[in-house]
């Protein structure tokens, strides 16, 4: 698969992977950011050096940040072997969800009838939010020259 990384192609694509590759690096440090992949049966969301699981995304001007999140989801968690992403509360996986024109990562957590949403590409905040007292994990130093 070839990585589309020209971004005058599906340039709303590609803001929308900006957003999930944010939530990717919080809540998965050392996994590879999302891509776009071409190939001859349309353009998925994945990972370049592995490939992605799913559908291509569907060649539509409403095919936005929900369908770039749940193809993102698809590959995530097939290339990952768990599940992704998970809400940073409760501990849940959680799904994409469009309200009030806004993309969530919706959650169960709260009782069937009673979810919550964190808005795509806010994971990083609110792990900070809740991990601030926590002591700073020492990790490799994550920088890889381009
Ligand atoms: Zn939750």
């Amino acid at each position: 698969m070839e990585t589309l990384t020209d971004r005058d192609f599906y340039p709303e694509w590609h803001e929308a992977l900006v957003l999930l590759n944010r939530d990717l690096a919080a809540t998965e440090p050392d996994a590879e950011p999302f891509a776009l992949l071409l190939d001859e049966y349309g353009v998925y969301v994945g990972f370049p050096s592995w490939g992605a699981q799913g559908n291509p995304l569907p060649e539509q001007p409403e095919a936005g940040l929900h369908e770039v999140a749940d193809a993102a989801q698809e590959s995530a968690m097939e290339h990952l072997w768990r599940v992704w992403p998970v809400c940073p509360e409760h501990g849940l996986g959680v799904h994409a969800r469009t309200e009030g024109g806004q993309v969530l990562w919706w959650c169960a957590g709260r009782g069937p009838a009673q979810g919550h949403g964190t808005p795509v590409g806010t994971f990083e905040a609110r792990r900070t939010m809740s991990r601030r007292a926590s002591k700073r994990r020492q990790g490799k130093s994550g920088e890889t020259p381009s």
